[in-house]
């Protein structure tokens, strides 16, 4: 039975006094006027003048993140003091839509790593680069230097419409139903750092693209514009509303309406308004789009959609075709539509340095034209490529693989407790781990699989999509003592029939068990499969 939507601070039902302090913080200061206070007034006065409000709620808004403390456990975050967990050094999120970026704007960004970031950097699967170990005093330069390539860290966190996500291949995919790039770049321009969309109830999530292997995971989104032609061949989109991880998980339903590539901002503002207008307020909880139509139902979310922010009804449209093959990372070397190759490689579980982002530039300009892209599974694209076993080689002496392992290729792991302050649980260095020696272990299996390793319930690295999922948590060892490991989740998969992994009661594992729990699953699978059966059938 649908809930009341009374009372859960609609604004659209009249609902304008703030329900929580993170609304009441939003109403009282627009979180972009932040940015200014970080050039005048916290980058010369240093991380002691910043005020709290702003140091834990409205830095997000310009992808700043205060890092965790090092040294502070799993599992012990909830007896703390906010400033007891917050390292003096901000994580860094710089958007990057649609995973595009020039040779000069990677350099860039490896730069800011190298020079402000401890040469670290990650490659997100929402295909942004993430920076650590920054400090207020560098802001004003990085933006800087950012801003002088066209790069911005502007709602690349917050309660905003964060990074778009498009195919990393758009305008060069050989069977492509549309090319994407300008739809996302127009939604970009408009309407990214525009008060009216600043704040939302909570962070709103957007793909576009026209990929033929649906690389972005459109049912995971807030809303997703999926490439379709309709019945009389024109290509344009199908929408899609109301999806989302964390700790509820729901897929976005289709909307059922045709949209021509002309009209994907307006749909895009539209849906984004009914959201910020009708979305939930009370408890951040309960905020996310998703909630508002599993409630509503897409019927209503149509109608209201049409009528009350549109002016007009959009045409009905076809199903999305869904891809045979569960890999949507175009890892590997990928024709294009012009003859030249789009070669994708994994580096580990999305770590990278500045130092490897610079060769990867580099490398970028002399085999291609100097266009790199991120994918949503946290790999790297270089376009445009002809001497194809040249950069490949030069890649592989980087550890950036083209013919990576299944287990390296399937495996994608969160920021986790190094510098997240709501992990649970360390991932990057384990996810290293568990695809080298599952690699060591079982050197003949060679069907794809995915392996999502989530430092807590919040599934940045989506564990419920994943055949094997792993959710951060502490957990029993043999000896009865609380340590880091992992609640299981099995059978996760996108596409034509998306279900959520399940979580079989108490199947932990101690983080030490994970390459044995792996490869004991996997080894079953081997040993039982039948013909042309893939892991996650
Ligand atoms: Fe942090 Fe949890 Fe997200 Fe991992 S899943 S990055 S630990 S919030």
């Amino acid at each position: 039975m649908a809930r009341t939507t009374r009372g859960q601070g609609q604004w659209a039902l009249g609902y304008r006094e703030p329900l929580n302090p993170n609304e009441r913080s939003k109403r009282d200061n627009d979180p972009l006027t932040v940015r200014e206070r970080i050039e005048k007034i916290y980058a010369p006065g240093g991380f002691d003048s910043i005020d709290p409000a702003d140091l834990r709620g409205r830095f997000r808004w310009y992808g700043l993140y205060t890092q965790r403390a090092a040294g502070i456990p799993g599992g012990k975050t909830a007896l703390l003091e906010p400033e007891e967990l917050d390292a003096r050094y901000f994580m860094l999120r710089v958007r990057t839509d649609g995973g595009s970026m020039t040779s000069e704007q990677l350099r860039v960004i490896a730069g800011i790593s190298t020079e402000f970031g401890r040469d670290t950097a990650d490659v997100t699967d929402r295909q942004n680069v993430q920076l650590h170990w920054i400090e207020i005093e560098s802001m004003p330069e990085i933006w800087r230097r950012l801003e002088a390539v066209g790069l911005s860290t502007t709602e690349a966190c917050g309660d905003s419409p964060r990074v778009i996500l498009g195919c990393p291949l758009a305008g060069v995919l050989h069977d492509e139903v549309l090319d994407a790039s300008d739809a996302v770049r127009d939604v970009v321009e408009r309407y990214i750092g525009d008060p009216q969309f600043s704040n939302l109830p909570r962070k709103f999530k957007t793909s576009i693209s026209g990929c033929s292997e649906q690389c972005t995971n459109h049912e995971i989104n807030d809303v997703a514009f999926v490439g379709v032609h309709n019945e009389d061949g024109e290509a344009g989109y199908d929408v899609w509303v109301g999806g989302g991880l964390s700790t509820n998980p729901h897929f976005a339903q289709r909307l059922g309406t045709f949209v021509r590539p002309d009209q994907v901002t307006e749909v895009w503002a539209g849906v984004i308004s009914v959201f910020r207008d009708y979305g939930y307020r009370r408890s951040r909880n309960h905020a996310r789009l998703k909630f508002l139509v599993a409630d509503w139902g897409t019927e209503k979310f149509r109608e209201v959609l049409e009528k009350e922010y549109l002016g007009y009804a959009l045409p009905d449209g076809p199903l999305p075709d869904m891809p045979a093959s569960p890999q949507r990372d175009h890892v590997g070397v990928n024709k294009q539509s012009d003859g030249r190759y789009a070669i994708g490689f994994a580096p580990s579980a999305g770590r990278v340095s500045g130092t490897i982002l610079t060769k990867v530039a580099e490398l970028a300009d002399t085999y291609g034209k100097g266009r790199i892209r991120s994918t949503a599974q946290q790999k790297l694209v270089i376009l445009d490529v002809t001497d194809v076993d040249g950069l490949t080689r030069e890649l592989a002496e980087l550890d950036l693989q083209v013919k990576p392992s299944v287990f390296r290729r399937g495996t994608m792991a969160c920021t986790g407790i190094e510098f997240c302050k709501l992990a649970i649980v360390e991932t990057k260095q384990r996810a290293q781990q568990l695809y080298g020696e599952l690699e060591r272990r079982l050197p003949e299996f060679d069907t794809p699989v995915t392996i999502n390793v989530n430092g807590c319930p919040n599934s940045c690295a989506r564990f419920q999509t994943a055949d094997i999922g792993f959710k951060g948590s502490m957990v029993r060892n043999e000896r009865n003592e609380s340590v880091e490991g992992f609640q299981v989740h099995l059978g996760g998969q996108l596409g034509a029939d998306p279900q959520f992994g399940r979580k079989f009661r108490g199947l932990k594992v101690t983080a030490d068990e994970l390459p044995d729990y792996c490869e004991r699953i996997l080894r079953g699978y081997l040993d039982r499969r039948e013909d042309g059966e893939t892991f996650a059938k």
